[in-house]
């Protein structure tokens, strides 16, 4: 089903809902581990969406429709292919795009892709596409109403020091081309995000925006990824961090809390729509979804509405 249609189900309308990002993994045994955790991950919390990342430079071109096949046939579960143009024809994406298609996949990510492993400079690929949004406008153009889009948003830019309102502009452009949803860059930084938030909303952005989250696992995966992804960490998380980061259970319990707090704070202002980046780990994603509350389905139900968000959760 699409994204955009569930959002208007009576299921799923009025309700805090979480959705979950998956990359593929490198080995038969991590690709079987990851079925058994989707598995169990659906059992305990029913996600509205799980979405599958497209490998670095298209090096997953293979295993991506593969594991968005078994998440959506065997699992029933409704999917999201991520899909980048880095390194890949206009003959490539065709391929890519039918094989979602045939699979029942009805949800692509549409995204430009850095450029390939030491390289600094981004290329087009032959046949192929130099933005999002043209990759956007392509599969609109092709698949009509049939694929429902998403693009990647950048709450601090899309890189540190970046021109908020031109990487607004940038996100604008890709929502006119046809995106109905918008899922973020992880961020920790909550204010800063609702105050993005409204500015899209000011520009004229109204389409669902599903914040990225990023639990907390491990110190060292924590600086590693804020670092590398250039987003900011507030000093309380630092000062609740820094003391217990020699050990993982302290980290790992503290992370939990901070990220609930934060994921509280999301909801008190309307923003529920909170997708997880797993990384493969169902662990920490469950203290959190559990301790908010949201497995339990009165708890579910959105009794806050302030304007900012939930008037735009129609697409
Ligand atoms: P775009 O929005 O096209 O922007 C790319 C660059 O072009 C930016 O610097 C922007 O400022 C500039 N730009 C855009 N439009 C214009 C214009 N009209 N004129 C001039 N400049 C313009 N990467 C992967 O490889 N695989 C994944 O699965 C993946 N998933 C992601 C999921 C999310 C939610 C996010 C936030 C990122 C993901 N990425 C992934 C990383 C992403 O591919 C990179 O951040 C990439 O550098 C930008 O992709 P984009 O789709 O946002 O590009």
């Amino acid at each position: 089903m699409k994204i955009s249609d569930k959002l208007q189900h009576s299921d799923w309308k009025d309700k805090i809902t979480w959705s979950y990002e998956f990359f593929p993994p490198k080995t038969s045994t991590g690709i079987q581990n990851l079925y058994n955790r989707i598995d169990r991950m659906k059992e305990w919390g029913y996600p509205m969406f799980v979405d599958v990342t497209w490998g670095a430079g298209g090096s997953t071109s293979d295993l991506t429709p593969v594991i968005v096949n078994v998440a959506q046939k065997d699992f029933q579960l409704d999917t999201c292919m991520h899909l980048t143009c880095t390194n890949m024809s206009g003959e490539m994406i065709r391929t890519a795009l039918k094989k979602a298609y045939d699979t029942g996949c009805r949800n692509v990510l549409a995204l430009r892709g850095d450029p390939p492993k030491n390289e600094t400079e981004w290329t087009q690929a032959e046949g192929g596409f130099r933005y999002a949004a043209d990759l956007v406008r392509y599969i609109k153009k092709t698949y009509g109403d049939e694929i429902c889009i998403g693009v990647a948003g950048y709450p601090e830019g899309y890189s540190p020091g970046d021109d908020i309102d031109r990487s607004i502009s940038h996100l604008k452009e890709k929502v006119d081309a046809g995106a109905s949803f918008i899922v973020t860059q992880m961020f920790y930084d909550a204010d800063n995000f609702i105050e993005w938030v409204k500015k899209c909303r000011e520009r004229g952005i109204s389409v669902p925006i599903f914040p990225g989250i990023m639990p907390i696992q491990a110190w060292d995966s924590f600086i590693r990824r804020a670092k590398w992804s250039g987003v900011k960490i507030p000093q309380h998380f630092m000062d609740a961090l820094l003391p217990v980061k020699d050990n993982d259970d302290d980290i790992r319990e503290r992370g939990a809390e901070l990220m609930v707090q934060f994921c509280r704070k999301l909801i008190d202002n309307g923003i529920t729509r909170l997708h997880f980046y797993t990384m493969n780990l169902e662990k920490a994603v469950k203290m959190i979804i559990e301790r908010l509350g949201l497995l339990d389905k009165e708890l579910q139900e959105v009794t806050k509405k302030p304007e900012n968000e939930l008037t735009t959760n129609r697409t």
